[in-house]
Order: C-alpha cells, then structure tokens, then sequence
C-alpha cells in the first residue's frame, strides 16, 4: 500500500479538512503518480455537498489531476518515470462495452470507474481523487500533458477542457459558425477560447456584467448580459450551438430561442433541480436540447494536444490546501478567474 495525504469532506455540511488514506499497492500495468496540482471543479462541490445524491464519505474530490509520474508496473509500456502526466474524471471503465470499444468510455454501459466518490475496479474499494499527494491509475486511463503546457495550466484542462471541446466537436463548432456559451466560469472560460481556435464566431451569455472585458480577452466576439431581458430578443434567431456551463437552477426557457431553426443547445452544467422546459421553442424552429459528458481518454489528449498548438489555456488562481474551503464559497458566488488549483506541494 502506499499512503496518503488528502483533504477530504466528511459530510455534506462541514468544512473539509485533512485526511491520511491509502492508495492500493501498484500492479504490473499501474502508474503511480506524485500530484503536483488539482484543480477545484464545480462538480467537485456538488459532489461533496451531496447534491447529486448521497456521497459516500470521507470523500476526497478532484478530478483534474497533474503530476509526475514517480513508479511504473513491470507491464507499462505508455509511460516512464519523471514524465508529466494528467488524470481526469475516470480512472478506469469496463473496456468491453460497445463504447467503451468506440473510445467512449465516458459513456461506459457498466459506468465508469470516477476518480473519486466511485469504486475501484473491485467494485469495493472507494476511488478517492487529486486533492492529495499521489495516485495510482492503470496506464490507459493516463494522459500525456504536452511541453508547452504548464502542469498548473494543464490540471483544469482534465475536466473543464474536455467537457467544452467534446461537444464543440460532436456539434462541429468552426468557421462560419456562431457559437454561444453561458456562463464564463471554468467550463466556461476554456470553451470560449476552444470555439474561438476552432474558428467559431463567440457569444459569452453572463449574468456577471464584471467579465465583459475578460469575455473580449479570452476571444469572444461579443458578450451579452443576460440580466437584461432586451439580450432575448435583441439575439433571437442567432446561434448554431449554445453550450450552457452554468451550475445554478436558472430559467432555460427563454434561451432556446436564442438559437437558429436547427441550432442545438447543449447542456454541460449539472445544477441540483429537474428543469421544467416547454417545448414549444424547440418544436417551432426544429430546435435540439442535448447534453454532453466530458470526453473519452483518446479525445481528452487530442484536446491536451490542440490546446497546446492553439495557446489554450486556463487562467487559474493558486491557491495551498488549506484554502480549499473559502475557494468553494468563491466558487457559488461565481467569483473564480477563472479556476482554482491547489498546489499539492504545499500539503502538511
Ligand atoms: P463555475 O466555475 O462555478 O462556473 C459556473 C458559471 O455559471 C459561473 O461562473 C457563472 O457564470 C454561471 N452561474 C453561476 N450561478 C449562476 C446563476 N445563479 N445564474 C446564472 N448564471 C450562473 O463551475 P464549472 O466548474 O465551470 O462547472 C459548471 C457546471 O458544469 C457545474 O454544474 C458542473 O458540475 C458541471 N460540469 C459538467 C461536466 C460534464 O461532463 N457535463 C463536467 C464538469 C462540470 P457568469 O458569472 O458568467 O454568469
Ligand atoms: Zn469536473
Ligand atoms: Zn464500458
């Protein structure tokens, strides 16, 4: 066994704090891997607060993991020790499956192993994630973080990155194409500068009239308030593709007109409600609502490499382990520019 050190939550209500684990003992095909960064997710939040249902606690979040790769299997063959690797939200998924065979084990029919509040390949022992010192994965569930990535740079990429590019892709976001996004939070400020490197027209739809600057920065063409109800007709009809990224139960309705007759409106953000929606807006312009999981291992590091070649990156705020409890307060007020990583060196 290897130990451990994390900061886990102990229940939906108290702060999380430190937390000794262990890790399983290595087997032939395992990388082992010293965490240098991780990344804070929105999901990470619903997770430990058990929004989506029970967690199993203690629970140790993070699932946009970048370190170092200190040891390897006798039977590893994809990476060596001191290379710089990532790990994102599964670790592990049935491999047999017909997606999992299509390379999409997001979408695993047995469901895949998650990096944390999940179970290991046994089926028994609990998954716990990157907001701690080292991990133990199987070589095929490891990416390859590119040179011309920083390792803090590229830790939100794991999570954020893929679930913006996975469906800027399905949905063929590229030139000629207007794109919007809501909400410029993690997801959000990644997927404006993934659309615009595709060669997409980008729309940031915000409720935070503060980041209509950042919005231009990061490459979007314009940035609409949507605190202000003259955006809903002032953009009727605009958007090939919408990607919603916001975490909070808000009113979808009115934004499905925003679309095109054919334009899709995808939704990524997970918020604890169902969603009452009328399917009129939908029905009149042949309008699709869809929904996107993260992506699979395969396009997770085409995505690492197109960031690299294309210059995307997060913008992050470092911050040490013991600030990962008023980092998650700043989060739900949406006041995050634009993703919180936490350095693991600095755990006690
Ligand atoms: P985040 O950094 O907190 O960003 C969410 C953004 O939503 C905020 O920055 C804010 O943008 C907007 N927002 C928040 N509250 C709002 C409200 N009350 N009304 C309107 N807009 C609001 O979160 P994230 O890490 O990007 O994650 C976003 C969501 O995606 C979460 O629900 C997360 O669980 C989910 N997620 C899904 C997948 C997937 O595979 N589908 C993967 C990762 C995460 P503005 O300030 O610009 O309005
Ligand atoms: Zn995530
Ligand atoms: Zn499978």
């Amino acid at each position: 066994m290897i130990r451990a050190r994390g900061i886990a939550a102990f229940s939906a209500t108290e702060p999380l704090g430190p937390y000794a684990f262990e890790r399983r003992e290595p087997g032939e095909h395992d990388v082992v891997i010293d965490i240098k960064y991780c990344g804070i997710c929105h999901s990470d939040i619903h997770t430990v607060r058990s929004e989506w249902g029970a967690a199993r606690y203690p629970v140790v979040p993070g699932h946009e993991i970048a370190g170092v790769v200190r040891a390897v299997g006798t039977k590893v063959t994809k990476h060596d020790v001191g290379d710089r690797v990532g790990v994102g939200c599964f670790v592990d998924s049935c491999r047999e499956c017909a997606h999992c065979r299509q390379d999409l084990e997001q979408y695993c029919l047995e469901g895949f192993n998650a990096t944390y509040n999940g179970f290991e390949k046994d089926g028994e022992t609990p998954t716990q994630g990157g907001y701690s010192d080292v991990i133990v994965v199987d070589e095929n569930y490891v990416l390859k973080v590119p040179d011309a990535l920083t390792l803090e740079k590229a830790a939100p990429l794991l999570c954020a990155g893929i679930t913006l590019y996975s469906p800027l892709m399905h949905w063929k976001a590229g030139p000629g194409k207007k794109v919007a996004i809501i909400g410029l939070g993690g997801l959000g400020h990644i997927g404006v500068q993934i659309a615009r490197a595709l060669g997409a027209e980008v729309t940031v739809l915000s409720h935070s009239e503060a980041k209509r600057e950042d919005a231009r920065r990061l490459g979007a063409r314009a940035f609409a308030s949507t605190r202000d109800p003259r955006v809903f007709s002032d953009l009727a009809g605009s958007f090939d593709l919408i990607v919603n990224t916001v975490s909070a139960d808000i009113d979808m309705g009115a934004y499905f007109g925003l679309l095109k007759r054919d334009g899709a409106l995808v939704a990524v953000g997970l918020p604890e409600k169902p969603l009452v929606i009328h399917p009129f807006p939908l029905v009149m312009m042949r309008r699709s609502y869809a929904g996107s999981l993260i992506g699979s291992i395969k396009e997770t590091q085409e995505m690492l490499d197109f960031c690299a070649r294309n210059a995307v990156a997060p913008e992050i705020e470092l911050i040490g382990p013991e600030q990962v409890n008023s980092a998650y307060e700043r989060v739900l007020r949406s006041d995050v520019r634009y993703r919180f990583v936490i350095d693991m060196a600095k755990i006690g």
